[in-house]
């Protein structure tokens, strides 16, 4: 309401000028030609419902803050003004009409029809102004050729029934005008409403890229300093006469490669989900082999990290159909948040059950958990709680938000529960496959990946 007011008033200064030469030239030829005094009289009633209006627009320009209070009353004002100004007029028209006499009414219905385009091109903005001033000027179109019709009543060959007809044409007229130009009025109002929609959408995203920039810049930056660090050290020959910290070196540079290639596995997960390019290649993944496989692939990491990584409870014989690849990217984030929000010597736990018809993965770690109210935040993009430059562990804020399109992607659910202080626990929900896939013979002889890492990994460990 507050545009189209404002839309109005503006749209009435601007033409201030125009219609004061308008009323002046009305008042010259009424004095001139019909009577001098009744023109005068008229010109300073339309002067004072000018002054009137200036001043109200005035005011309701300089109005602060608006509320829908302030609205309702400004549009009252408007339309008592509007009836003021539209009652001078008429009644200047009507009395220059009386003037006239009997006659055709060509000049006062020429102004009638000029104050009515007016109206149709300039008070569009406001339905309720626009109707009641076309009212008021529709009024007195057919009063002024009715009044002498019903004194005299020719015959229908009559120029005064002609001039009652010619009214009639014209006020339809002018009244489509004004409904073209309240369409169009309208049609440029949602139009404006959408770009404003439009810019606020590109304000987000472009700030969702400014901090995508610095978030991940961080996060290259950070391990790539390591990296050259060690490098330059063992290059340098420094370490030539100490071998076991020349290897230290080198597992630190290592250890930077893996969280580099790690973000950047995220980046390009996310940016392939996002643009739905993802395909993913469903099979049967039986729970518990799962889940040592994200033991195996997550193992050195966190034992690097001091932390203990375990498998826990699952029932027996339970397939789900998923992608082994992405959904062990899932778990990986997980563990990967475990391992970042826990402290050295505690124990990162996998474990499965069935919950809700659907089998449920968890990862429980004993570290600071999660405060309550957390929960929009922390599965946003490039957010995490401690977004502060002295925040001690690294992350680009992706890990949960892919981790949730992945379970998403899935028919699944990614949830949490935590106790700040004592530790949180992420569940993944997927549905399970109808009917238990049975081993086919070459299954049993030829080993599946996730058995061969398995063996890999416990012949490594042993
Ligand atoms: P990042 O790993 O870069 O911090 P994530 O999207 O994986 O980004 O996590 C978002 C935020 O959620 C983290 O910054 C952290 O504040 C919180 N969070 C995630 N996992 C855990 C967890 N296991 N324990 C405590 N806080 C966590």
């Amino acid at each position: 309401m507050e545009k189209q007011i404002k839309d109005y008033i503006l749209g009435g200064m601007s033409l201030i000028w125009q219609r004061q030469a308008t009323f002046l030239a009305a008042t010259i030829l009424s004095a001139y030609y019909f009577d001098p005094t009744v023109a005068l009289f008229w010109y300073s009633l339309v002067l004072l419902s000018e002054f009137i209006d200036n001043t109200i627009s005035r005011r309701i320009l300089r109005h602060g803050k608006w509320s829908l209070a302030d609205g309702r009353r400004f549009m009252m004002y408007l339309l008592g003004s509007t009836v003021i100004s539209s009652v001078t007029i008429c009644g200047f028209v009507i009395s220059m009409a009386t003037k006239a006499g009997p006659t055709a009414y060509f000049t006062p219905l020429f102004f009638l029809f000029a104050a009515g385009i007016f109206a149709a091109v300039n008070n569009h903005q406001i339905l309720p102004v626009l109707l009641l001033r076309l009212l008021m000027y529709g009024l007195s179109f057919l009063y002024i050729p009715l009044h002498d019709l019903i004194g005299y009543w020719p015959p229908i060959d009559d120029i005064l029934w002609l001039q009652l007809f010619t009214s009639l044409f014209v006020m339809y007229f002018v009244i489509d005008c004004s409904f073209i130009f309240l369409k169009l009025y309208r049609h440029n109002l949602r139009q404006l409403k959408n770009l404003q929609k439009e810019h606020e959408r590109t304000k987000v995203a472009y700030k969702a890229k400014t901090e995508f920039l610095a978030t991940v810049s961080h996060e290259l930056r950070t391990p790539l300093t390591s990296i050259s660090g060690s490098l330059s050290l063992i290059s340098s020959g420094a370490l030539d006469a100490a071998p076991e910290k020349r290897q230290a070196m080198l597992k630190i540079a290592e250890s930077n490669c893996a969280r580099l290639t790690f973000l950047i596995e995220d980046i390009l997960t996310l940016q392939s989900l996002e643009s739905d390019e993802l395909t993913l290649s469903f099979e049967p993944l039986e729970l518990g082999e799962f889940l040592h496989d994200v033991r195996d692939a997550m193992h050195d990491r966190v034992e690097t990290a001091g932390m203990t990584l375990t498998v826990g409870q699952w029932p027996a014989g339970i397939h789900i159909r998923a992608d082994q690849a992405r959904l062990l990217q899932l778990m990986k984030n997980l563990v990967s948040n475990a391992v970042k929000f826990s402290d050295k010597g505690t124990t990162v736990t996998l474990s499965a059950d069935i919950t809700g018809g659907m089998a449920r993965l968890a990862v429980a770690d004993q570290g600071i958990g999660i405060p309550p109210g957390a929960q929009a935040k922390i599965f946003e993009k490039f957010t995490q709680l401690d977004n502060s430059d002295q925040r001690k562990v690294g992350g680009a804020g992706l890990g949960l938000n892919i981790a949730q399109l992945i379970a998403e992607k899935h028919n699944g659910t990614l949830t949490y529960e935590s106790t700040l202080g004592e530790g949180s626990t992420f569940y993944v929900s997927i549905p399970m496959t109808e009917k238990k896939p049975s081993a086919s013979p070459q299954d049993k002889e030829k080993p599946t990946t996730s058995k061969r890492l398995r063996g890999a990994a416990r012949r490594k460990a042993g």
